[in-house]
């Protein structure tokens, strides 16, 4: 006998693109299920207690910042539901930290990219399977401890869109081959560039307009790598894709690349790339992580690239019509009152380029190699001196409210050893 499954979503603005991509590949792979978009902790309940499903499958997903406040909806999800429904958390925190994800109440964890792993959930519940057949969980033992199942399998991005039906940017690239030690995208999604064709980008372009929708955006960690499985852009590629989502778009229609949600590495900005950009994009912006202004810092956080190639990318980007919006953080491990004073020198004739400077808080996010490094001490002459950039407009991000982040991680990460984290079933 075959169960019904109710798929109940915690449908969170913050991640919507993760969400529609494990929504899409249960479409692709046609697999029967009840979906309910549950905007708030209430709905999200009243969902769960509607469902006249044998089975409820309730997914979260959530950034690590976001991790405590999700674990308080998650307490008032379960009170409001009577405790129905099987809770699984996803994403890059649930990937890194599957152990405190249980502990905080989740029945699960998803590890890893949520594609095979929703599909082989839903149809494992429906057949009635050991969730230990499920590839990418962590399944809570009969002492608590969270237990990982077989990996999920990295998959090439065409195997499954980006959404169907919905609207959102397109995934073009997966994994990263640069190793910036406090990122956590070649943790979740591997160490090596996973392109989209240009066939399947031109079909969700297809999709989208024929939904009335005529901007077109692109998720990639590094835009200008499209196409490239090393450091050099191939702009052959890009060209190629520019051209083809061009030809699919009625004349209205736009292209935004290398801005949000995306960015590009500053020794991507070449003159020729711009020029290939301005024949195709229509972004007036374009966002350029730059990251420190000291070379000790690049250095040791594994950037791969020194302050060099930031103030040239800065000048050719503006030469060309662009706009940049550059990204600093501070705080970084090992960082000093020099490092510092080296940023906002730095940040402040990058402004006078005509650069705008998007300033963050080092974090030490799960999963990267620099969760259990201590974050620099950032003076109130730093503050000062950010808080100056962005009373002249030349400065803007949530720098204050990430250093609350970083403090509260730090403290986590101290109560999760690294070494307690593994442990095998299945
Ligand atoms: S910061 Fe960007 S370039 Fe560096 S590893 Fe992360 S995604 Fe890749």
């Amino acid at each position: 006998m075959v169960a019904d499954v109710s798929v109940v979503v915690r449908y969170r603005k913050a991640v919507t693109y993760g969400v529609h991509a494990l929504l899409a590949a249960l479409e692709t792979a046609k697999v029967e299920h009840d979906l309910r978009l549950g905007t708030t902790p209430e709905e999200t309940a009243e969902h769960i207690n509607a469902s006249e499903a044998d089975r409820v499958l309730v997914l979260w997903s959530f950034y690590s910042p976001d991790a405590e406040a999700m674990a308080a909806e998650l307490a008032t999800v379960k009170a409001l539901s009577g405790g129905r429904g099987l809770h699984i958390a996803g994403g890059v925190h649930a990937t890194a930290e599957p152990q405190q994800v249980i502990d905080a109440g989740w029945d699960l964890a998803g590890i890893g990219e949520g594609e095979s792993t929703i599909i082989a959930l839903v149809r494992a519940l429906q057949e009635d399977q050991p969730l230990t057949t499920v590839p990418g969980l962590a399944i809570k033992d009969a002492d608590g401890v969270a237990l990982r199942t077989r990996p999920a399998p990295q998959l090439p991005l065409d195997t499954f869109p980006s959404f169907l039906g919905r609207k959102g940017p397109i995934e073009i690239t997966r994994g990263c081959r640069y190793t910036c030690r406090f990122c956590q995208t070649p943790f979740m999604f591997g160490g090596q560039f996973r392109h989209r064709s240009v066939a399947s980008v031109r079909e969700h372009v297809r999709g989208m307009v024929d939904r009335g929708l005529r901007d077109i955006r692109f998720i990639t960690p590094t835009s200008l790598s499209y196409g490239s499985p090393g450091p050099d852009p191939d702009l052959g590629a890009v060209e190629e894709l520019l051209a083809g989502v061009k030809e699919e778009l009625p004349p209205h229609g736009r292209v935004f690349f290398g801005s949000f949600p995306s960015e590009v590495r500053p020794e991507h900005v070449t003159p020729e790339a711009m020029r290939l950009l301005k024949r195709y994009v229509a972004n007036d912006n374009l966002i350029i992580g730059a990251q420190s202004g000291s070379d000790k810092v690049l250095a040791a956080s594994g950037r791969g690239h020194d302050t060099s190639p930031v103030r040239d990318a800065v000048r050719i980007a503006v030469e060309h019509g662009f706009r940049p919006n550059v990204d600093f953080i501070f705080g970084m491990p090992g960082e000093d009152e020099a490092d510092q004073a080296a940023s906002i020198r730095l940040a402040a004739d990058l402004a006078d380029l005509g650069a705008r400077i998007h300033t963050h808080t080092f974090m030490p996010l799960p999963g990267t190699p620099w969760r259990d490094a201590e974050p620099a001490f950032i003076p109130l002459t730093t503050m000062r001196e950010l808080d100056r950039l962005a009373q002249r407009g030349d400065a803007y991000g949530h720098w204050r409210k990430q250093a609350e982040h970083s403090a509260r991680l730090a403290e986590t990460a101290k109560a999760y050893p690294r070494r307690a984290r593994r442990r095998r079933t299945g």
